[in-house]
């Protein structure tokens, strides 16, 4: 099985049994790896109508074909499951080295139920695991459990993926932390982590990763570096990270500002990348065998820190613009404290925009915060409430639940911005219409990662041969929808091959590096069929959980039209969605797939 392991960990936490299990090859084949093959496990071994936070649940850990090869930019993983936070399919996937480093622990995956009797961690040391107890570092923050898991395995190599406190205390937007910031963040996977007592998952190997053609795969290597070398949204990315999106943002009304309710903001622009670069930047870092090194170390002295990661715009936009926030050192901060906790910053983010929202609108007051002013434009407070939720402290303990609970729980649920209870990223779909499809549609909930159709319209994302054509931002027709789909198809299947969708060297090079490392043989257009496969079977799940047609609708606030780089335009979220249906398949009516193609995707076992 060219590309990988051939083995995944079985551990049932409950009994501290610790199984080898060859991988289903089959399922490797059709699923492909990373969130695609975390799914397919899923589905046999999850009780669909369970509560995510049952200890029973299983928790995937995946890697994909492409991981812990020489391919540019793949030293991703991902973690499948039930979501806590949304009660639908969750997965978050996280950069950095944690995942290669499991391949060369001799695992492509690991599949995790059951409940430890007593905080633990588990090791994978050379095809070696082993569970410990982990007692003595419960209650530590993200960057010091990994630092004193490294020293008890006496490797400053190893790779450690955990949860900070946040996560010990289930709140619903925990993540899962590993090299140092990186965080599979969203849909709080860190809450289950701690829901089964695991504080950490540490490992560490030499094996290598089998690939089919290495002298091709050379070659195409070659080709995709010398194509990133020269890539503007690469070298844009390299000089300002991710950060640098916040300049053109603005501009196009992207990035949301006053919890998404105002179209213009001067405050902004002190939030660019270059002003980050300039005055708090130390370094630029890169994930495994990436040569766009999109990762930052800044720094913020007045907070008395000289060493912090990030911020991302993700971060800059749900810790900065939403909650009206201009001070770039104050945002620094509030993005390091939700990585030390572990916690999302997008849903940490927007829950408190809420809050601001809703205090400054006198849905609530201070008899509701326990005597706290929660006012837009207060970093200060800001600051103290990550803290608060992620200790589930006072009015933490309520925001800790996230945007859709808090707005049911003052009887304003027209108020969430979220999709699926999944609270929305710093993309406005008013600013490119494609991503109401890849909110409405997304399986885990409102989500950028799968379908980002700014990049796409922006001429980032070339992949004409496979029908994911640019045009016009505000188009906002059913072919629109067509190619919003066929795009969310291909980013869910750049989430099984565990690669990152900031590498776009376009279909020809991405077809002949999984050829190469694979031996599959796929064409262009098989590519977007194992696309489909995928988000089909997440459909599935999402349906067997209670998921009907009316969830597939954007948030009320934001079908309401803005003044600035929106320039008043609103999708027509019924017209892109019967495009998008019929170019997957799903009876527009329903929205449930039909039964040619559930056998068209090879998914007969879900009929
Ligand atoms: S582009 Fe950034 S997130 Fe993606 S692999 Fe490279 S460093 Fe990691």
């Amino acid at each position: 099985m060219s590309g990988y392991m051939g083995k995944i960990l079985r551990v049932d936490l409950s009994t501290g049994s610790l199984v080898d299990e060859p991988l289903n090859e089959d399922y490797a084949r059709s699923f492909v790896g990373g969130s695609g093959l975390a799914a397919r496990y899923l589905y046999d071994l999850a009780e669909l109508d369970s509560d995510p936070l049952d200890p029973h649940a299983p928790m995937i850990f995946m890697t994909g074909p492409m991981v812990g090869t020489p391919m540019a930019s793949a030293g991703r993983y991902s973690i499948g499951a039930l979501s806590p936070l949304t009660g639908i399919w969750g997965e978050s996937n996280g950069g950095g080295f944690f995942g290669p480093e499991l391949k060369f622990a001799g695992y492509d995956g690991i599949v995790i139920t059951g409940r430890a009797e007593k905080p633990a961690w588990l090791s994978i040391v050379s095809g070696e695991p082993q569970i410990h107890d982990a007692s003595d570092i419960w209650g530590l923050g993200s960057y010091a459990t990994q630092a004193r898991i490294r020293e008890k395995l006496r490797d400053p190599k190893a790779r450690v993926a955990c949860i900070g406190p946040a996560g010990e205390h289930m709140v619903r937007m925990a993540a899962v932390m590993n090299d140092h910031g990186r965080a599979a963040a969203r849909t709080g996977m860190g809450a289950l982590m701690g829901s089964k007592n695991l504080k950490a998952v540490a490992v560490r190997g030499r094996a290598k990763v089998p690939v089919a053609d290495p002298d091709g795969f050379k070659q195409v290597l070659r080709d995709i570096n010398a194509f990133l070398k020269e890539d503007m949204a690469s070298q844009s990315l390299r000089m300002a990270g991710t950060a640098s999106y916040v300049d053109l943002a603005l501009l196009y009304g992207d990035m949301p500002i006053r919890y998404y309710k105002q179209g213009e903001w001067d405050g902004g622009n002190r939030l660019s990348g270059v002003l980050m670069v300039e005055g708090y930047q130390n370094r630029i870092a890169a994930c495994y065998r990436c040569p766009i090194a999109c990762g930052r170390e800044t720094r913020a002295p007045g907070y008395g820190l000289e060493k912090v990661d990030g911020p991302e715009y993700e971060t800059l936009g749900s810790l900065g613009s939403l909650l009206m926030i201009d001070d770039m050192e104050a945002v620094i901060y509030a993005g390091h404290l939700c990585n030390l906790y572990g916690m999302d910053t997008i849903s940490v983010g927007v829950t408190i925009g809420l809050a601001m929202e809703m205090f400054e609108g006198g849905i609530i007051s201070a008899a509701d915060t326990g005597g706290l002013e929660i006012r837009y434009g207060d970093a200060e407070i800001v600051h103290k409430l990550i803290g608060l939720i992620a200790r589930r402290e006072g009015f933490g303990a309520v925001l800790a639940e996230g945007s859709a609970s808090l707005a049911e729980r003052f009887g304003v649920p027209e108020m969430a911005v979220t999709v699926n209870r999944l609270e929305v990223p710093m993309h406005d779909p008013r600013a490119f219409a494609g991503m109401a499809v890849s909110y409405a549609l997304s399986p885990r909930g409102a989500c950028h990662m799968e379908g980002d159709m700014y990049g796409v319209d922006m001429g980032q994302v070339p992949a004409s041969e496979i029908g994911i054509i640019p045009g016009d931002r505000f188009d906002t027709s059913k072919e629109k929808g067509r190619i919003a789909a066929r795009h969310q198809a291909w980013r869910n299947l750049y989430n099984a091959l565990t690669i990152c969708q900031f590498m776009n060297p376009g279909v020809p090079l991405i077809l002949r590096a999984v050829n190469a490392v694979t031996n599959w043989g796929l064409e262009a257009e098989d590519l977007l069929v194992l696309g489909k496969r995928l988000m089909t079977l997440k459909r599935m799940i999402n349906l067997r959980r209670g998921v009907t047609r009316e969830n597939d609708r954007l948030p009320e606030i934001l079908m309401k039209p803005l003044t600035g780089g929106t320039e008043g335009h609103v999708p027509d979220v019924e017209a892109l969605l019967r495009g998008a249906y019929e170019e997957y398949g799903w009876d527009p009516e329903t929205g449930i797939p039909t039964e040619e193609t559930l056998s068209a995707l090879g998914l007969d076992f879900l009929q």
